[in-house]
């Protein structure tokens, strides 16, 4: 059972920022209930919350709640205010575990691909309740209280489902929960969320359209990932004349034989791609085998996460981030 602890800032005496005829602590209050809710709807996960009303609650006592709970995830929801707009997100500024950073990512590229907001990016702060929590923790500011546009969203409930939503979703994909009660997945859904048993239906196709064995297990490691990489050596092969050794080694001659892929390509190299990106925390939008605007978003945040050219293409360089 995975434990998330949810904090919504502020409360009580402390009303956070205010603007437009709002306070920050009343909006944070109402997308934490409603991440709840919507986990509710999922399998193994428990949630808490670090306040249910409207309260004071002290940065200390936020960070002991989840730390004495012994809370897997913590994530703090706040408004910002004071100069901009859009969507941002915090980790510590001290020394975190890679895990903390990708988590991040995760969530990061979730709620903006829910909300498309203006993205301000993936920050580090030293907020008390990041320092003081002993597992990871992110914290989101969601939209600008004080900026007359995103006010007018932050007035509107079904804004903050979606923020809300796109908090839900970074969590199913990052612990891979099921819904409730969903025993069978409809493989063939076409929601654009991508969420459980995606990565089961991954490793179907891969057995069916490559002729292999792997496990249909949910869990993508090195089998699924070499199961991947048999795929492009598969494809460069019949596709580019290539003749490589279908062994699922990334070695310097599949290294050699790649190719750039961008927006616009369609097929199955676009397809092993999205499934790749999705089983390394980014997921596409779709596995659809078309390189469209949402998976050139993960491409970039792949490429950013792993400090290399950001550019949207998937040449050796990405290639070999994924699989090198
Ligand atoms: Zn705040």
């Amino acid at each position: 059972m995975v434990k998330i602890f949810i904090d919504p800032g502020h409360g009580g005496s402390n009303i956070g920022a205010e603007g437009n005829g709002m306070q920050e602590k009343d909006i944070v209050l109402d997308i934490s209930k409603r991440i709840v809710t919507q986990l509710s709807d999922y399998s193994g996960v428990e949630t808490r919350m670090s306040r249910k009303d409207d309260r004071f609650v002290s940065l200390s006592d936020r960070a002991e709640q989840a730390n004495t709970w012994g809370a897997d995830y913590f994530i703090s929801v706040h408004v910002n205010a004071a100069g901009g707009s859009g969507f941002e997100t915090y980790i510590w500024s001290g020394d975190v575990p890679e895990e903390t950073t990708r988590k991040q990512g995760v969530m990061h590229a979730a709620i903006i691909d829910e909300i498309n907001e203006t993205d301000r990016g993936k920050k580090r702060a030293d907020f008390a309740v990041l320092r003081e929590t002993s597992m990871p923790a992110i914290l989101t500011e969601n939209l600008f209280i004080d900026d007359p546009d995103d006010a007018a969203k932050l007035a509107d409930s079904d804004f903050l489902e979606q923020i809300a939503q796109g908090h839900t979703n970074g969590i199913v994909t990052l612990y891979q929960l099921d819904e409730n009660g969903s025993g069978e997945v409809d493989e063939q859904d076409d929601d654009d969320t991508l969420s459980q048993g995606t990565m089961s239906t991954i490793q179907s196709t891969l057995n069916n359209r490559y002729d292999l064995s792997i496990a249909v297990d949910n869990i993508y490691g090195p089998e699924t990932e070499s199961a991947l990489i048999k795929a492009l050596q598969r494809e460069l092969n019949s596709q580019f004349n290539r003749d490589l050794k279908v062994d699922g080694i990334w070695g310097p001659n599949t290294r050699r034989a790649v190719i750039n892929v961008r927006r616009g390509a369609q097929g199955n190299i676009t397809w092993m791609i999205q499934a790749t990106l999705f089983g390394k925390g980014f997921p596409p939008g779709q596995i659809d085998g078309i390189y469209g605007p949402q998976t050139e978003a993960s491409v970039r945040e792949f490429q950013e996460y792993e400090g290399i050219t950001v550019d949207g293409i998937v040449g050796r360089e990405t290639f070999s981030a994924m699989f090198g």
